[in-house]
């Protein structure tokens, strides 16, 4: 094994024995069957390698490092952001203790989401925001004499994050958590949500709410976008069917906006689409602008009021890195950034690349429907997806794509050149070419 407390740099083959030795990687066993790539650097949309892999020497991030790094790499203005912060303090905790860092960028988020979320809870990843928006939920319901209200209701296909509550919302089957159920709080589910509206599928939405809501604590959903649980876009119309429904039955409604957040559907927020606001809504990934992790669970007074009035009238959460300042800084930056131009010109921009440039891909043998909204391109195959096949396809054509299930898919930094994102649609194309027919 190479000696890892050597002061020199870890070659590339040293740091990847290493790696397999002892490092668990997303959704891997251990060892890992993969051989990952060794990112050296990366700056604006390029990931620069360690090695070569097949003949390219950087690839073009068509991930955004999963939905979060919309402005690119190395951004000055964040990477400024970040330094200046560091000057002062990288961290302290925050209990009892505050700071302008969590403050502003608090109040820049209710600023910024609809009316009325007024209070924010700084998490430190996403599905521990969720868990915050569960307990929220579930404690209001407690705390104003409704205990019984303590299940959640969502539409198949979701994706929610990785932690406890998160997963029993996920979609149950074929998504990365068919291994618990059982072991999970057993949620209602209903059918995955049409593309195109529907007033069925509407009645079945109002039905499943009425039906259940004296048992319903809050109705959860990632609005207009499914994101990993299959990469779906539905009608915006059913948010508003959703939120008529939970105000007509005392039900709370929780939009998931960690990947839709920050303008990537076309919309600040997706809630946006329908304007339709939730009583709590949870915010992620693109938020520091893919620098640091931190998540924020948004709620309305109505929801922070009904927890304080409780027998326990506060809610039991602190983690210990709760509104890191340096992450909450770089956020700040991240939202000045993405407001202080023209964003919604540049996401619509993506839109039409992606359309043009992914349009061919329909045409392969394999390709069951490639669609695209705002700065997300899909293209779904019939069938399992050969994931080395498609990614080396990809990574010839020297970019970055990590496909799953019978989907490659790419979300590129707003910052992506219009040639880059031509590329980017050859790369996504050549990898579904891999599938054949
Ligand atoms: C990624 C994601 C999560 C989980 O966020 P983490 O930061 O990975 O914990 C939750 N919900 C949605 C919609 C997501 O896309």
């Amino acid at each position: 094994m190479p000696d890892p407390h050597s002061p020199a740099p870890l070659s590339p083959d040293a740091l990847l024995r290493l790696d397999r030795a002892h490092v668990w990687h997303p959704y891997g066993p251990m060892p890992g069957r993969e051989e990952p790539l060794v990112v050296e650097s990366a700056s604006g949309v390029r990931l620069r390698l360690a090695r070569p892999a097949h003949g390219q020497d950087e690839l073009i991030d068509g991930m955004s490092s999963w939905w979060s790094a919309v402005h690119g790499y190395r951004h000055p203005v964040l990477d400024e952001a970040v330094r200046d912060q560091l000057s002062r303090m990288s961290h302290v905790m925050f209990g009892g203790l505050t700071h302008e860092p969590a403050v502003r960028l608090a109040a820049r988020l209710v600023e910024i989401t609809p009316e009325p979320l007024r209070h924010v809870f700084l998490a430190d990843s996403g599905s521990v925001s969720v868990e915050v928006a569960v307990k929220m939920c579930l404690q209001y319901w407690r705390s104003v004499g409704r205990p019984a209200k303590q299940r959640l209701m969502t539409w198949r296909g979701g994706y929610h994050g990785d932690t406890w509550q998160p997963m029993s919302v996920c979609d149950p089957e074929g998504g990365m958590h068919e291994l618990w159920q059982g072991a999970l709080p057993r949620q209602l589910f209903v059918d995955p949500p049409p593309a195109t509206y529907e007033e069925e599928y509407a009645e079945q939405l109002r039905a499943a709410v009425a039906a259940h809501a004296d048992e319903l604590a809050a109705v959860i959903v990632e609005p207009v976008v499914q994101g990993a649980g299959g990469m779906r876009f539905h009608a915006p119309e059913y948010l508003r069917v959703l939120r008529e429904a939970c105000d007509a039955h005392d039900v709370l409604l929780v939009f998931d906006e960690i990947a839709t957040g920050f303008g990537r559907t076309g919309t600040l927020f997706a809630a946006g689409q329908a304007a339709v606001s939730p009583d709590v809504m949870c915010l992620g990934k693109a938020l520091t602008g893919g620098y640091l992790t931190m998540a924020a669970t948004l709620c309305t007074a109505r929801v922070a009021d009904g927890i304080s009035r409780g027998e326990v009238p506060v809610l039991a959460h602190g983690p210990t890195f709760m509104g890191n300042p340096l992450a909450a800084a770089v956020a700040c930056a991240s939202i000045n950034l993405l407001l202080g131009q023209d964003w919604q010109q540049e996401v619509k921009r993506l839109e039409a690349g992606l359309r043009d440039g992914l349009a061919p891909a329909a045409d392969l043998p394999g390709v069951r429907e490639v669609r695209v909204l705002g700065g997300i391109g899909v293209v779904q195959l019939d069938g399992p997806v050969d994931m080395a096949a498609a990614t080396e396809a990809a990574v010839r054509e020297g970019v970055w794509v990590r496909p799953f299930r019978d989907l490659i898919y790419t979300m590129p930094p707003y910052v992506t050149s219009d040639t880059d994102l031509a590329r980017i649609c050859r790369a996504v194309t050549a990898a579904a070419a891999t599938h054949g027919g």
